[in-house]
């Protein structure tokens, strides 16, 4: 089954990324751009599609997060071995670096979903031999190191991605782009398609440009600038010397330095942004560009074991198509309540064996957990410890948070400290426990076992935001800033509630929005009449996961970015 030959007949989509969440133990992810990569191939593969991921082996992963008594986040390493998971591919194929050639290999790893699809991941890998002790570590680490060490993991990613595609076999139709880490492979596809240089007349194009752009997708993940990797045309001329005209790059990737989001942008046909809000934020960014919108989704393996049930039982449809569950409305109320006291018992249980503290089933979770990062503003629940303890007094709530903060963000790091303190503060108040390394498994148990999903991010810099859709799998309602899906997917009252009005002028006045909602409507509506809570959880599910999961956004990327 794991030979590579089951697939080179079949993929025609190879779907390029520098994180996929493979597995939740596997750590070659850091946050949302991986976790969703990793659920769009788990839907290409329950759908059958013919699509194969590419992305680098991370042999040394991402980190792993311990946090000290004092709040500090510790880093520590990760490394996995793909030898336990992934096969060798016999190719090998070199990229120019600095002069030099590097030998790139991959491992072809077979991505199961938990519903039984299965879908070929390429991790390429200049850990051998051949190269030199420096270049083999090309592909060790995620997001780590400097410019240069970037640059040259995304000539790997793009450039010997294309090529390891094209030595194994495959005839790839559509390259989609996720995030511009993988641009330079339009680049490669600009040289496959060149003319032959003594037809080319000056002033003419040097290449089939059109054949090129027909067969380029692109996604923008991101409206905040250190999203987007610009490298100065030094480094590039550096690095890249004689592989490519810098004349024409900067006519395609900017004046100033090759933008990697705009040169993808320039070179594919089919461009979009993950979220309708987010789309009109990209085309304020990249004026005259036509971006789509194809807001995401997440998978629905988010769903906890006794919701999955449920489901399987009212509506046996909703793995393959979970529209079907529009109609878990339908669902009594008590099977939804006990649905949800079993998951939320298992997360209390393992609250307290992970973060030693004792939460108490009647009392409603607040759950919180992302990438700890400033426009996240992740410490905004905790702007004011009065009034929030005078709400706990009310109405009692109990917190649970988890996220890491990338290793160079000080902010993000900073933020986690911020948090810890507040916690040491409300110790004797409110209930609260922080996570250690948050990842896909930690976020399984969150989404499924707390009472309210909180965001509150700074506008309109949250592209999407999945978090909040694999709750809504598990009936529970969001409580966020009305930015990225949250924009689409609330109904006041009814899926949720927003914090504040969409607006952007509306960021400073979030903290007093929230403990307003939280104090005068939801956490009265928790304590008050169980089937008016019961009515928002399964408007959650029959509104919100019917619609925002990755089959749905699949099947969208497949009739309108695949096949044109
Ligand atoms: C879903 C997920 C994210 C993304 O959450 P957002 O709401 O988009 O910020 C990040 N990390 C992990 C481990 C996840 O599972």
């Amino acid at each position: 089954m794991n030979s590579i030959e089951t697939y080179t007949r079949e993929a025609r989509i190879a779907y390029f990324s520098m994180e996929i969440a493979l597995r939740a133990d596997i750590p070659t992810y850091s946050g949302g751009l991986g976790v969703l990569a990793g659920d769009t191939l788990r839907s290409a593969a329950d759908l059958e599609l013919p699509m194969i991921g590419v992305t680098l082996a991370s042999r040394a992963g991402y980190f792993r997060q311990e946090i000290d008594a004092s709040g500090k986040q510790i880093e520590h390493p990760e490394p996995w071995d793909p030898q336990r998971y992934a096969s060798r591919m016999q190719a090998g194929v070199s990229v120019p670096i600095e002069g030099r050639n590097v030998w790139v290999s991959a491992w072809l790893f077979v991505l199961e979903s938990a519903f039984g699809g299965r879908a070929p991941v390429l991790l390429l890998d200049t850990d051998l031999p051949l190269n030199s002790a420096e270049d083999r570590t090309i592909t060790h680490y995620l997001y780590g190191g400097d410019q240069r060490y970037r640059l040259q993991q995304e000539i790997v990613l793009g450039i010997g991605g294309y090529r390891m595609l094209r030595a194994l076999g495959f005839s790839i139709r559509k390259y989609h782009m996720n995030e511009g880490h993988s641009a330079l492979l339009a680049l490669e596809l600009m040289r496959h398609y060149a003319y032959p240089p003594e037809h080319v007349r000056a002033n003419e194009p040097r290449c089939d440009l059109p054949r090129v752009r027909e067969q380029c997708v692109f996604t923008t993940h991101t409206p905040v600038a250190a999203g987007h990797d610009k490298f100065s045309y030094d480094l590039i001329a550096r690095t890249l010397d004689g592989y490519t005209d810098i004349s024409i790059l900067r006519t395609l990737a900017g004046q100033e330095c090759l933008n990697m989001t705009q040169l993808g942008l320039t070179l594919s046909e089919y461009v979009n942004g993950v979220a309708e809000k987010h789309a009109q934020t990209s085309r304020r960014l990249f004026p005259g560009q036509a971006v789509h919108a194809i807001t995401n989704g997440a998978h629905p393996h988010w769903t906890g074991t006794a919701f999955a049930a449920l489901f399987d039982r009212h509506l046996p449809r909703w793995r393959h198509e979970p529209q079907c569950l529009m109609r878990a409305d339908q669902i009594a109320d008590e099977e939804v309540w006990n649905a949800h006291t079993i998951q939320k018992q298992s997360l209390i249980t393992f609250v307290g064996d992970n973060a030693a503290v004792a939460f108490d089933p009647a009392v409603p979770i607040i759950g919180l957990a992302r990438r700890m990062t400033a426009y996240k503003r992740p410490d905004l629940l905790f702007s004011d410890l009065d009034r929030l303890q005078s709400i706990a007094r009310k109405h009692p709530l109990q917190i649970v948070l988890a996220g890491k903060a990338h290793p160079r963000d000080e902010m993000g790091k900073s933020l986690i400290e911020t948090i810890h303190k507040h916690i040491g503060r409300l110790r004797n108040a409110i209930r609260i426990a922080y996570l250690p390394d948050y990842n896909m498994a930690i976020a399984a148990r969150l989404v499924a076992g707390v009472d309210l999903w909180l965001n509150t991010p700074l506008r309109p810099l949250e592209a999407s935001g999945t978090s909040g859709m694999k709750a809504a799998f598990n009936g529970i309602p969001s409580l966020s800033v009305l930015d990225g899906w949250w924009a689409e997917g609330c109904i006041e009252g009814v899926t949720g509630w927003a914090i504040g009005p969409a607006t952007e002028s509306a960021n400073g006045n979030d903290a007093m929005e929230l403990y307003a909602k939280l104090e005068h409507i939801v956490l009265p509506l928790y304590y008050g009449t169980r089937s008016a809570w019961l009515a928002v959880m399964k408007n959650s599910i029959a509104k919100n996961a019917a619609y925002f999961n990755s089959h749905r956004m699949m099947r969208r990327y497949v009739t309108e970015a695949y096949i044109r």
